[in-house]
């Protein structure tokens, strides 16, 4: 088999990538290891920039998204018992974030390639690829491309191919990690609740208007055995508790535990391979990056290949990493800033609260402070 562009991995990155050369007329090979159903019911992701919803409109894929999706214009920050509301469009020129889960973007991006004739080989892992080569294989068959991209997340075979010593890693793991939990109920909040308490953090989230998506800080290898429903209802309700606010309790539809990790894999470029998304690097979610972060890596990418299939120029295939480097160690810096304010580390003592609570009330009385945040939480337009 031979393709232009040969794409591991039916995720955010791999299939908007796909969507993109579609569109630029550039043919490309869709490979997935799981099922169509495994990659549409992956609960993760809810919040999307302004810059992602734009694209997946430019994209003809935001048809669902235009009508389902909930524009929200501000965040709250709660500590001490009380909420302060930071006016996120107010404080960023207008823009806002959009909730609308990763599974629906997943399901929409699918139903569009099939839709034009396209196909994608779901349940096809591949094993390894070739980046000097740009050769990718699979069990049973290799398919040669001009350009590979590795859009496979974190524990996939793109960046585990490379030769030892031919990049260099950067990483952080936190001492803690996020139950979540997506409950049949309406939300009990009108917009998203970051919530700091001496019990750990908690956030109120969304899905829809009669899905809610919650989280509870725990340790990161915690059981789920140790949490039933009951238990996590009542902690909720502990972490989130603020005079004149209800919180509704509903059945539990889906609950798991994710642990907390930054990383960067640098170059994110090695010959013919060019990872993108989770491939490449993580972020802790509480900034809402990663996916939004691998949406802009593949537009980078569909741009540079444009040039390259275009005019047989390669600057910006050759500028790749570097530009989406700056946006990723931004990402990075925010989503480490965010969690470090807002999560109590364990053993964490008065000390620590005391800080947490300063740069809280820092935050939410310094004009400057507020729009730092809101800028970067509703994604910036150039970094
Ligand atoms: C609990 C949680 C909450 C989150 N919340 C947010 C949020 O609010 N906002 C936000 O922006 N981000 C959030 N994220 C992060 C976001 O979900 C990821 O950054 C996003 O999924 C990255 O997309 P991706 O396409 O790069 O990788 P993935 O979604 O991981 O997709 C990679 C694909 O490659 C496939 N694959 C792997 N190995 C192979 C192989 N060998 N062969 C073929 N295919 C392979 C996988 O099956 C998968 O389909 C959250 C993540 C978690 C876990």
């Amino acid at each position: 088999m031979r393709t232009q562009v040969g794409i591991v991995g039916a995720g955010p990155a791999g299939l908007t990538l796909a969507r993109l050369l579609e569109l630029a007329g550039i043919e490309s090979v869709v490979l997935e290891a799981r099922s169509r159903e495994y990659c549409e019911a992956r609960i993760r992701a809810g919040v999307l920039e302004q810059g992602t919803t734009d694209l997946l409109r430019e994209a003809g894929v935001g048809g669902r998204l235009e009508r389902e999706g909930i524009v929200h214009h501000g965040i709250s920050l709660q500590f001490d018992g009380e909420r302060h509301r930071i006016p996120l469009s107010d404080l960023a020129g207008g823009r806002s974030i959009v909730i609308y889960g990763q599974t629906e973007v997943v399901k929409d991006l699918i139903e569009a390639r099939l839709a034009s004739g396209l196909p994608i080989h779901f349940e096809t892992p591949v094993e390894a690829v070739d980046a000097a080569r740009g050769i990718v294989r699979f069990e049973g068959g290799e398919l040669e491309c001009d350009v590979i991209a590795g859009c496979d997340g974190f524990h996939g075979v793109c960046r585990a191919s490379l030769p030892a010593g031919s990049f260099r890693e950067f990483e952080r793991e936190y001492p803690y990690g996020w139950l979540g939990i997506l409950a049949d109920v309406a939300p009990s909040i009108d917009e998203l609740v970051y919530a700091h308490h001496e019990r750990g953090f908690a956030l109120l989230s969304l899905r829809s208007p009669t899905r809610s998506r919650y989280y509870l800080q725990c340790r990161p290898d915690e059981e789920l055995s140790e949490w039933p429903d009951d238990r996590i209802w009542e902690e909720l309700h502990r972490r989130t508790a603020v005079d004149g606010g209800t919180l509704h309790d509903g059945p539990v539809l889906e609950k798991g535990v994710t642990g907390m990790r930054s990383y960067v894999c640098e170059p994110m470029r090695h010959g013919r391979l060019f990872l993108a998304g989770d491939a490449a690097h993580i972020v802790p979610p509480t900034g809402a990056k990663g996916l939004n972060l691998a949406i802009h890596d593949v537009r980078t990418l569909a741009e540079a290949l444009v040039q390259r299939y275009e005019s047989g120029a390669e600057s910006l295939l050759d500028a790749y990493s570097d530009h989406c480097l700056r946006r990723v160690w931004r990402c990075e810096h925010f989503s480490w800033w965010m969690t470090t304010m807002l999560h109590l580390p364990p053993g964490g003592d008065a000390f620590d609260l005391r800080l947490q609570h300063s740069q809280l009330r820092y935050v939410t009385t310094s004009a400057a402070q507020a729009s730092a945040l809101a800028e970067n939480y509703v994604g910036l337009a150039e970094v």
